[in-house]
């Protein structure tokens, strides 16, 4: 049975001479597994679009529920993520994250379009790295069911918490003088607030359209990833050599 989708490769892994075993977030699929036989032979024309990082329309030949790839086109090479180390890198920690919060037979075209979306503003450049990062954690987070509740203290029930913190396992905000002191938290600041709850409901297409001071992005940025690690309850070999080559 052939099927045609398109797919964001998440993963590739080179298997026997000249094969590579692909992981995907496919548009009709969800997360799946392909293999794509002879894709490191010279000369194959499987090879651009079965890279890692790459957006393609593939056709996919299904057998026992193992699929292999019989046609790809290339629909998006990212080529910017190629010509700078450390976009890359942290492209493949998107990627990783995808990976880790995507279910496997289980299309989510709102997941797809984030990592694209994403993909696309790293490797054109159109926001900081530390900007698109952010965004990206705290959409993702939402997207996979862990949407922060961002409206009022529970406590004190204001809008506007004084000295907010952002609690990573209660998964709320609050203000500082009414943390019940269980659980870890994240100092954030009237700014980072805000943009936290505008990355929670901004339409898609302007997730990454916000303004910070260089500060109140740390504190956005630090609130993001510790509570996406959080969740997910796991570390990323990915952002940690993303950070690696940062200092350097
Ligand atoms: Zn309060």
């Amino acid at each position: 049975m052939f099927m045609t989708t398109n797919a964001l490769v998440l993963r590739e892994v080179r298997y026997k001479e000249a094969d590579r075993i692909l992981t995907l977030l496919t548009s009709t699929e969800g997360k799946i597994s392909v293999k794509a036989r002879g894709a490191l032979r010279k000369g194959s024309r499987m090879s651009a679009a079965t890279q890692q990082l790459t957006y393609s329309e593939l056709t996919l030949f299904g057998n026992r529920g193992k699929w292999t790839v019989n046609e790809a086109v290339i629909k998006e090479p990212f080529t910017g993520l190629r010509e700078d180390i450390e976009n890359f890198a942290l492209g493949c920690y998107f990627a990783e994250c995808l990976e880790s919060l995507s279910v496997e037979d289980q299309p989510d075209a709102a997941l797809l379009q984030l990592g694209l979306n994403s993909l696309y503003a790293l490797s054109n450049k159109l926001y900081s790295p530390e900007q698109i990062k952010a965004a990206f954690e705290l959409r993702l987070m939402c997207i996979a069911g862990y949407e922060p509740e961002l409206k009022s203290c529970p406590a004190c029930g204001s809008t506007e918490p004084e000295q907010p913190i952002l609690k990573l396992s209660g998964g709320y905000v609050c203000c500082r003088r009414c943390d019940d002191g269980k659980g870890e938290y994240a100092r954030l600041c009237p700014d980072s607030l805000r943009a936290l709850r505008y990355i929670a409901s901004a339409p898609a297409k302007q997730l990454f359209s916000f303004r910070l001071s260089d500060e109140a992005l740390l504190r956005l940025g630090s609130a993001a990833e510790r509570y996406l690690l959080t969740h997910t309850e796991r570390q990323f070999q990915t952002l940690n050599y993303w950070k690696n080559i940062r200092i350097k």
